[in-house]
């Protein structure tokens, strides 16, 4: 074997993270990874999460015993509540299955076994369909389970906004039964949502041509600031009957990147039988899960399932998540408005109608390389920009950088 492995290439954007780092320039800026930072560019432990940290560890009965195959009961029903709506008639009807998994790419990676493994449509393997451009690592997962993948219109390079049409057709062209991955809120890496309307008809193409909906959601809360808000789309299409899932991250909301809390719900379709459905599924996930990690890890679910389960912390959190996405908001709107104050050649409303982590600026690739190499401002090579990069201290300098290269 030894021979015939080939070298994979570098990950891009830990790739940029690494060049970064090696940058000694006093002023550079890291617009790169979709982390949240703080008006001093550092990273934030959510105050809500020291305060849980602390209880958790002065809790004399804690221990590092393992959990259960499908995790910490009360962090995932907690979950289900918190993306579903706590009302939901599909958990009081019982048909969501939900297991903790490592953070939202494990929940996608279980998705997409689950899917691959037992998903068929006229007796074959339906295939993925992504959005144009989608988070980088939506094929590589739908890879290793063998599930194939092409992509629909989404992003307009002239309007920077939603090709709502090209989305639509695309949508309506794809085989019946195909599995259509769909961001909940804040897409990465566009920042560009459909409105609550065109949801609306997204819902009603997909359930005329049978499709499976597979939700990505990893930004609740840290978008609009309102839990609820962010998963209308999610709450509306189960509303409609659809059979779904939903890959579910706390990476963001929580500020909990590296402790890896997420959770996979599976929803069937309401009818007689759909008990007897879901514990069927959830008898099968629980056998992928074994397979692949035996059980989640306890610590990031602890603090999350705390939180979301004390209604003081609760409050506390909603509060954190509205400080995280009001900065972000404000980093838009005064980035616009000194572009708008340069006279930066093009149109700039994008900039405050995207939403979310990042911004797709528009930037080619030769002005990402060559305002990398100038102002050595760090973004990756289609032109997004982690918002949360920006702060007071940076957000002119950026501005006139952009501003440069694109007069050049
Ligand atoms: N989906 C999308 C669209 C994302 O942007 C991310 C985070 N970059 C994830 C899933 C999952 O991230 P994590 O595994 O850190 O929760």
């Amino acid at each position: 074997t030894a021979d015939i492995v080939p070298q994979a290439p570098e990950d891009p954007l830990f790739g940029l993270m690494a060049a970064y780092r090696k940058d000694t320039f006093a002023q550079k800026v890291d617009l790169g990874i979709g982390a949240y930072r703080d008006d001093n560019a550092k990273p934030w432990v959510l105050p809500v999460v020291k305060k849980a940290d602390k209880i958790i560890a002065d809790d004399p009965d804690l221990n590092h015993e393992y959990l259960p195959i499908a995790g910490l009961q009360q962090f995932t029903s907690a979950s289900q509540r918190l993306s579903l709506g706590a009302d939901s008639p599909a958990i009081k009807e019982g048909r969501v299955a939900s297991l903790q998994t490592i953070s939202g790419t494990g929940a996608v990676h279980l998705g997409a076994l689950f899917l691959s493994k037992f998903y068929k449509y006229s007796g074959q393997t339906p295939t993925g369909y992504f959005s144009n451009p989608t988070w980088a690592n939506h094929g590589q997962i739908f890879d290793t389970a063998r599930l194939s993948h092409k992509t629909y219109r989404y992003f307009s390079p002239t309007t920077k906004g939603l090709d709502f049409e090209g989305m639509m057709s695309d949508i309506k062209a794809t085989p019946e039964g195909s599995i259509i991955l769909l961001h909940a809120c804040a897409h990465n890496p566009t920042g560009v949502d459909p409105t609550q309307e065109q949801w609306k008809q997204i819902a009603q193409v997909m359930a005329q041509r049978r499709q499976f909906p597979f939700f990505d959601t990893a930004y609740q809360g840290f978008a609009s600031g309102d839990l609820n808000k962010d998963a209308w789309a999610i709450r509306y299409f189960i509303a409609q009957g659809f059979e779904l899932c939903i890959a579910q991250s706390y990476a963001k909301n929580f500020g909990l990147y590296g402790e890896r809390a997420g959770c996979f719900h599976f929803v069937t379709a309401p009818g007689s039988d759909a008990q007897s459905t879901i514990t069927r599924i959830a008898s099968q996930l629980a056998i992928l899960q074994r397979s692949e990690i035996s059980n989640p890890p306890a610590y990031g679910a602890r603090i999350a399932s705390l939180v979301l389960n004390t209604p003081e912390l609760f409050a506390e959190w909603e509060a954190n998540l509205r400080t995280m996405s009001g900065r972000i908001i404000e980093m838009r709107t005064q980035l616009r408005a000194k572009l708008e104050q340069l006279g930066t050649p093009g149109t700039w409303n994008h900039i405050t109608d995207q939403i979310g982590m990042f911004s797709f600026t528009g930037l080619s690739e030769k002005q990402v390389l060559k305002i990398r190499e100038d102002a050595h401002v760090y973004m990756t090579k289609n032109g997004r920009i982690s918002m949360a990069g920006l702060n007071s201290h940076n957000i002119d300098y950026f501005a006139k950088a952009v501003d440069k290269v694109v007069r050049e």
